[in-house]
Formats: structure tokens, sequence, C-alpha cells
């Protein structure tokens, strides 16, 4: 089948990678031009374990086509993706433009019926917005899908290709039984389309971010009062990991969450809530407590070294928000490390994707290496801010040679107090106890 995709960011080359691996064929469309030259040239823009290989694989096969042009999409494709950005508008609220644009230029385009389906994230009521949008625009037959993504950068490709469910907020059966075939595919272990309707589905994509941020929150509250009454979070959190009812996702406490994603959704349901005269408290509350926790961190931080800001090197591991993808927006350790410059520190950092990107960012006063112990040579301490693999194991013994004194702050709790201790470190972690050298 001919598909388009628009917005070939995270969300849109990795659905249109894994539907065209599916057998269809897409058209990419994207208004950023160098990104559609780069994707031409067999380059992908951002880091996603397995995706190069797929783009690559598929770009071979004459599977994915990248053009600029809309046209090319409208004229071509039945169904159209929209995967388009929708960043917090400075109220908080999720800013659709990109959305409503590009409806409107499909509307303007198409000459015949067509499907047109979003991915992003959007507000409930961007389908009744869209629709009407379109109808003002265009009397040719349409009908329009929610179906929100719940891919999770870093593992985005193996969530796409074996999917939890897919939700589908869509009223016409017609249009429902398309979907199931396109999504087939990507069910082979039985049936995880969840039909409904499209105000739903826009909230359910919503509840499943706040909630996930909610649980972190909570977690790192609890994480602030172990560390004042001496308990200690990790066994916290496998106690009550073990409770069925709870489960163990989402449950680690460390210096906050951030993305491209949870910061901005939970922000625009407490919009969404407030133009609806609601105060949506959890979700305020979970976001309240997400920047305490990373300024706690970094405070933690700057407080040991008040006063001596300005002779203070840090070696910095970890930049992205999270482990396994290339992606700084919002990332708590970029917030850390602006501090820490603010502060006057100097900071010498390693992140096996995110270098490239953080140099660009704000906190762009930061020397960058290729390899972690590098960054490390005559720093003060070691700051660990994102979970990567290969932080979990180190060798302690050449981190020790490397640095002036031997302190870790680790806020991703990666090691066991006791042992980093017994290799002779100071180690500060989050919701848990500080150790000596043992
Ligand atoms: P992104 O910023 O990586 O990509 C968006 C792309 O859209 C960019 O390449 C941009 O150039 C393009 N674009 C913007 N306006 C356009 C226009 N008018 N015409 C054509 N292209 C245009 O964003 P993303 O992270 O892929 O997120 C996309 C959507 O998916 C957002 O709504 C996001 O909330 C949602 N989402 C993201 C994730 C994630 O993990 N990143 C997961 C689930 C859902």
């Amino acid at each position: 089948m001919n598909i388009s995709v628009v917005g070939i960011g995270y969300v849109g080359l990795v659905t249109a990678s894994c539907l065209a691996e599916a057998g269809n064929r897409i058209i990419c469309v994207d208004n950023n031009s160098d990104k559609i030259e780069q994707l031409k040239n067999g380059r992908i823009p951002i880091y996603e374990p397995g995706l190069m290989e797929m783009v690559q694989h598929n770009e071979k096969a004459k599977r994915l086509h990248f053009t600029t042009e809309l046209k090319e999409a409208v004229e071509e494709s039945l169904l159209i993706y929209l995967a388009v950005g929708t960043p917090s508008a400075p109220d908080g609220s999720a800013d659709i433009s990109a959305v409503l644009s590009v409806s409107q230029g499909i509307a303007e385009l198409m000459t015949d019926y067509r499907i047109i389906i979003t991915k992003s994230t959007v507000p409930v009521g961007t389908y009744k917005k869209a629709t009407e949008l379109i109808k003002s625009k265009t009397n040719v037959p349409f009908d329009y899908v929610s179906n929100p993504e719940f891919l999770k950068e870093g593992a985005a490709v193996e969530d796409f290709l074996r999917p939890d469910r897919i939700i589908i907020g869509c009223d016409s059966p017609q249009v429902r039984e398309i979907m199931k075939q396109i999504c087939n595919p990507f069910m082979r272990k039985g049936n995880r389309i969840i039909f409904m309707d499209p105000a739903s589905a826009e909230m359910t994509k919503y509840a499943a971010n706040t909630m996930l941020a909610t649980r972190i929150s909570f977690m790192n509250e609890l994480s602030a009062l172990c560390e004042k009454v001496g308990a200690d979070i990790e066994m916290v959190r496998q106690g009550i990991g073990s409770d069925g009812r709870i489960g163990r996702s989402f449950l680690f406490a460390g210096v906050g969450y951030g993305g491209s994603c949870f910061p901005k959704d939970v922000r625009a349901l407490i919009h969404t809530g407030k133009e609806n005269g609601l105060q949506m408290q959890i979700a305020a509350a979970s976001q309240q407590a997400n920047a305490e926790q990373q300024a706690r961190f970094a405070e933690k931080v700057l407080k040991y070294f008040a006063g001596n800001e300005k002779q203070t090197t840090l070696g910095v591991w970890g930049l992205a928000f999270k482990a396994k993808t290339d992606d700084i927006r919002e990332s708590p350790a970029i917030y850390c490390v602006e501090r820490f410059v603010k502060a006057g520190i100097k900071v010498r950092a390693y992140d096996p994707e995110a270098a490239t990107a953080a140099r660009q960012a704000p906190a762009g006063a930061i020397e960058t290496f290729d390899n972690g112990y590098d960054a490390l040579d005559g720093a003060d301490a070691l700051v660990i801010l994102t979970d990567w693999q290969e932080f979990r194991n180190p060798d302690f013994e050449a981190i020790k040679a490397r640095l002036k004194k031997p302190v870790i702050f680790d806020g991703r709790n990666l090691y066991e107090p006791e042992y980093v201790s017994r290799a002779g470190f100071t180690y500060h972690c989050v919701g848990r106890k500080t150790v000596s050298p043992g």
C-alpha cells in the first residue's frame, strides 16, 4: 500500500521505516530540507537503536522515499500519517499549529478520498478542530483517525514492531478495518488494537504519560524523604515493586524525568484541565516534584563544592535525557550541567550519543570527550546523569586514577554503595545514604 508520513522526526522516521519493513511503500515528508537531504544520502539525523539499518535496507528496496513536497504525498497515498511536533506553547498548552497547518495543506491538495492519521500527541478536541478545518477547505471526503504513539525513545523500533497495544480513535467501521489491515503485521502474537472514539484516544496518550511521570515523581519525592530518615529508596522500590498491583516499571528514583514527552504532556494536560475549569492537582504535583528533584540533585553537588566553584572541574557522564538516545530535549542532565556552569564550575562531559546536541544547547560552555575516562582527567568528582548501560560496570580503578579526588555523585543509582565504598570512593546517590571510602 502507498502510505505517507509527514514529520520525519523520532516518531515519523520510526513509523515510516517500520511500515516499510512490513512491505508498504512510504513517502516521507518533512519541511526541513536539510533533514530530507541527509536522509536521501543514507544518513539518519537521530540515534535510535536498529533504525539506521532499517532505513538503509528499505531505502535500497525502494520502499522509503524522502521529499519536502506534501503534494506528492497527498496525490499518491490513501493513508497520510501526521507525526509533526507538538511542542509546549509558552502557556503550557500543546502547540498544535503544525498539525493544523499540515491538515490544511492536505485539504487544499486532496482530489480524492484520504485517511489522515494523527500520531502526534495532541490534546482532546484536536480531532474535532482538524476535521472542521479540513471541511472548511474542501468538499472531498476524508476520515480523520487519532492513533497516538506510545513508542519509547531508545527502544522505538522494537516498540513499534511489537507494541503492547495500538490505540485507534475512529468511529467509522470501514476505516477501522483498513487500520486493522495496516496494523496486522505488528500483531503477530494476537490482536492488540483497542478501538475507541477519537477524544478518548487523544486523552489516553496524556493519561499514560502523566501516569508514568507521576510514578517517577512519587518515587523521587519518597527518595528525598528516605535521605532525611535514613531509609533506602532502592529497598523501598524492590519492596513495593514486588506487589503485583503496583508492578516494577517506572519506580526508579533519580535526577528527575525529562525528554520531549513527559514534561510537555504533563503541562498540556494541566492546561486542558484549566481550560475546562478543572485543576489537575496530581499532574501539577508531579510536575512540581520533578522540578524539585532536578534542583535537589544539582544543589547536592553545588553544596559540596560551595565556595570553590571557580577551582572546581566536574567529569560528567551522560547528557541525554535517558539511555539509548541522543535526545537532550528537557534533559535533567542538561539542567544540572547548566546549573554547574552558571555557578562557575568547569564541566568535562561524555555521552555516547548526545554530545553533539549538547554542545549546541545553552550549556555549550562544556568540553565533551569521546571517551568517559578522558572526561575525568583532573576532575574533582564524577557526576552521573544518564543511565547508559556502559556506565553500569566501569573500571573504578581507572576512574580513581583520573579523578583528583575519589568522589562520585550518581543521579541514577547505578551502583551498590558498599561496592563503591570498598573501591575507595565517597559515593553520593539518590534516596540512599552517602558512603565514604571503606
Ligand atoms: P521531532 O521534533 O523529532 O519531529 C517532528 C518533525 O516534524 C521534524 O522533523 C520537523 O521538521 C517536522 N515538521 C514540523 N512541522 C512540519 C510541517 N509543517 N511539515 C512537515 N514537517 C514538519 O518530534 P517527535 O519526537 O518525533 O514527536 C512528534 C510527535 O509525536 C509529537 O507530538 C510527540 O509528542 C509525539 N510523540 C513523541 C514520542 C517520542 O518519544 N519522541 C513518543 C510518542 C509520541
